[in-house]
């Protein structure tokens, strides 16, 4: 049997308790077994893998619960751009010229930005969609892919079966660390036959599914036009709520699709950079979360972000949301930090798994050096983990009890190789 245990620790289990200084974790085969004051420690078995935290901060691995990882090989080649111009003329002409193994290595630059800040799950949305996925087993993270379904490029039930097929696939093949979706891109990319065979198809299969919704007002208004409805309703109206679903985005919702997000429990991921970049809007958020809403945490692809540091997510929800209601007291450190772990992993289905850090659940969790001048007098670990802290003192990253980086270092992804190869494979992307 594997066992990790990490003593010395300062744990915060999750965002809403109270922190305990030299407390003990220990997990089996990847799972919780204790999570406490060391007092109340079980004896550390014979063979053990020991990990002293000298006193560092044990909190749950962050969830990024919206991106597009292979996007990576597109960082800073076209900003500051309306959305049209920008897919049409940058985005999408690269796009096309992707080849899967492009899209592996680019995950797998995104694997590594996001471990190294202390994400230890992410839900994905791409094209060649197995070898992104390749790429986060290779990595050792916690992944959630989804193959992007548009209604333009390939209809019919050839491209819904395919990408069911991927998921039952790679269910059977990595149980314990991927948990695939279906992807449609968003109401106004996929017809409503479309969407209806991807409802159908994930509740006979048991999937979850991962869509944009009502990101920007233009599809707001575009839907209200065409269906009469709001994006929200009118997935609603088609059953899609029915099933697990993580809708990112959510910007623009009004006070009835606000309930409708309450009342059917679906996923709701707030990506305040991305929004911000794009200039979609600004989310209700203080609204959803008055309202019972589930909501998580996403960076959105880093073409439009450019960064996948869901720490800075967390910080910029707690904090434009202040500036944009008028209100100090909106989104306070406790809410932005559960956003990040406990709230995206229920928006993403996997609530009972992760998130917290308690007995039962998978070892998927970060040390974190708050020891350092920018981190210091240190009152509150929520606060200063919200409002102080950067992703890069994230200090050791460990998903399904396997300790990933350590010290800051990859413990086995090689770095220079992967931007190396990243870097020409951008090169040639960029250049057509
Ligand atoms: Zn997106």
């Amino acid at each position: 049997m594997t066992t990790l245990r990490i003593e010395n620790a300062l744990l915060l289990a999750s965002a809403g308790v109270e922190p305990v200084p030299d407390a003990v974790l220990q997990a089996e085969e990847g799972v919780i077994t204790y999570a406490g004051p060391a007092a109340g420690a079980p004896p550390c078995p014979l063979g053990a893998e020991v990990l002293d935290a000298g006193g560092k901060l044990l909190l749950p691995g962050l969830v990024n619960a919206h991106t597009h990882v292979a996007m990576t090989l597109f960082r800073g080649v076209a900003d500051d751009m309306p959305l049209k111009p920008w897919l049409e003329e940058k985005i999408w002409p690269m796009e096309g010229r992707l080849t899967s193994e492009d899209v592996y290595w680019g995950a797998l630059l995104g694997c590594a930005e996001m471990l190294r800040a202390g994400v230890t799950c992410f839900n994905d949305m791409y094209h060649h969609f197995p070898e992104g996925t390749r790429a986060a087993v290779d990595s050792g993270i916690r992944a959630l892919p989804s193959g992007v379904l548009l209604g333009f490029l390939r209809r019919g039930d050839a491209v819904v079966d395919e990408a069911v097929e991927f998921c039952l696939g790679v269910r059977e093949a990595h149980p314990r660390r991927v948990h695939p979706m279906l992807g449609p891109h968003a109401p106004y990319t996929c017809p409503d036959d479309l969407l209806r065979k991807v409802i159908a198809a994930a509740h006979e299969h048991d999937l979850g599914i991962h869509i944009h919704l009502a990101e920007t007002a233009h599809e707001v208004e575009e839907s209200l036009q065409t269906h009469g409805t709001t994006p929200l309703r009118h997935m609603a109206d088609l059953g899609m709520f029915a099933c697990r679903v993580t809708a990112a985005h959510c910007v623009w919702l009004g006070d009835d699709d606000i309930a409708l997000a309450a009342e059917t429990g679906v996923g709701c991921v707030h990506c305040p950079s991305s929004n911000m970049k794009l200039a979609s809007g600004f989310a209700r958020l203080p609204e959803m979360l008055a309202a019972g809403v589930t909501v998580g945490l996403g960076t959105d692809g880093a073409a439009s972000n450019n960064r996948l540091d869901l720490l800075e997510e967390a910080r910029l929800a707690a904090l434009i949301h202040k500036g944009h209601s008028g209100d100090p007291t909106v989104v306070n450190a406790h809410q932005a930090l559960h956003l990040a772990t406990l709230g995206g992993a229920r928006a993403l289905g996997l609530g009972d798994l992760i998130g917290s850090l308690e007995a039962g659940k998978r070892a998927d969790c970060i040390l974190v050096d708050l020891s350092r001048a920018h981190n210091q007098p240190l009152f509150d670990v929520v606060s200063q983990m919200i409002y102080a802290a950067r992703s890069s003192d994230v200090d050791t990253v460990i998903v399904e009890g396997a300790v990933l980086v350590q010290g800051g270092q990859f413990t086995k992804l090689d770095e220079a190789g992967i931007v190396a190869e990243t870097t020409t494979r951008a090169r040639r992307l960029a250049r057509g």
